[in-house]
């Protein structure tokens, strides 16, 4: 399969990730995509780099404030009397205040959910090729392949239109599947990481024009803890066209292949034509970060079953963190969509 790949992903690299309250190295760190991209070289899969994605394909999803911010919020941090390395929002708008302020602060605040998500000088940079490594699948599969691969770090499925979180800044499967839709198809996410794809839902949550459905680890124990429920159907014209199956924790191969295997129903009684597959490895069992108990067996099937589905296929990268699997996982969920 053709990996799309960029060493431009080492540009971001996050220092910091608070946990329980603890300051910790972050786990979204440039060797996940290291190891991922060695396995898929060992492998024999073609490597291609990303062409440039037009700016529109960009602001089509995200907003002209945010994006700005995106750009220069590091450079613009780094003239704070006492700056941080990184930037990293200590006060946010919370549920009950709205303005956008002026200040970086301020403006960090408003734009950046969490703590899982510093900029450093390289992550426009590093997020921006993300974005184009999506892009890239996805012309390459609406024009010549029946699938392919981007190796997308950092990840995209938390962030929002505006707003960064959980190790996301641009979410690069809602810019591809947005740029797929321009094309006249309907296009539609399945969305396999462990944690919910808030960021994802969010964008697309009034539209009827791209079918968003994701499995993950039940958020009411778990991040992002304030989307991901059953209830979430989608709003206005968008009603009916988000779906979102809660796994228990702890969840096995078994239950998690079954909702697969419902999505892919639900994907074909919604017509989809052209699917973009949210690829987390972190709802593998000695994943670090995650709660379910898939085995690499059962990414091997996972893969299989989604090569069912009747149309192109692109596979975007999202999660999955350092561990002796992490590369295996990969490489069985390609050879399992291949190979069956
Ligand atoms: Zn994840």
């Amino acid at each position: 399969m053709k990996v799309i790949y960029s060493p431009k992903q080492e540009l971001h690299a996050p220092e910091s990730f608070i946990s329980s309250g603890r300051v910790l190295p972050s786990p979204e760190c440039p060797e996940r995509a290291d190891r991922l991209f060695a396995a898929v070289r060992a492998e024999g899969h073609e490597i291609v780099a990303p062409e440039p994605a037009p700016d529109s394909a960009i602001s089509a999803i995200h907003s002209i404030d945010y994006l700005r911010f995106l750009e220069t919020a590091h450079s613009r941090w780094q003239g704070l009397p006492t700056p941080s390395p990184e930037v990293i929002a200590n006060v946010h708008p919370g549920r009950h205040m709205g303005h956008y302020p002026e200040h970086i602060i301020g403006q960090a605040g408003y734009h950046m959910a969490d703590t899982a998500c510093p900029i450093g000088a390289g992550t426009w940079e590093a997020a921006r090729v993300a974005a184009d490594c999506a892009i890239t699948a996805v012309q390459d599969v609406l024009q010549s392949s029946p699938s392919a691969y981007a190796l997308c770090r950092p990840p995209g499925h938390h962030a929002y239109h505006d707003q960064a979180g959980g190790f996301c800044f641009l979410n690069n499967v809602a810019i591809a599947a947005d740029w797929v839709r321009r094309d006249g198809h309907r296009a539609a996410i399945l969305d396999i990481d462990v944690h919910h794809g808030n960021g994802t839902q969010g964008i697309f949550y009034h539209r009827k024009d791209i079918y968003f459905v994701s499995i993950h680890a039940d958020p009411s124990n778990f991040y992002p803890f304030f989307a991901g429920y059953a209830g979430e159907r989608g709003a206005g014209e968008g009603l009916g066209f988000n779906l979102n199956l809660p796994q228990a924790p702890g969840t096995d191969d078994e239950a998690w292949l079954e909702a697969i295997d419902h999505s892919l129903v639900e994907l074909r009684r919604n017509g989809t034509d052209v699917l973009l597959l949210s690829l987390g490895l972190d709802a593998q069992e000695n994943d670090p970060l995650g709660v379910l108990k898939i085995t690499t067996e059962g990414f091997r099937r996972a893969g299989a079953a989604i090569s069912s589905f009747d149309g192109p296929v692109a596979i975007i990268q999202e999660g999955g963190y350092l561990c002796d699997e992490l590369g295996a996982n990969l490489v069985a969920f390609l050879d399992g969509f291949e190979n069956g």
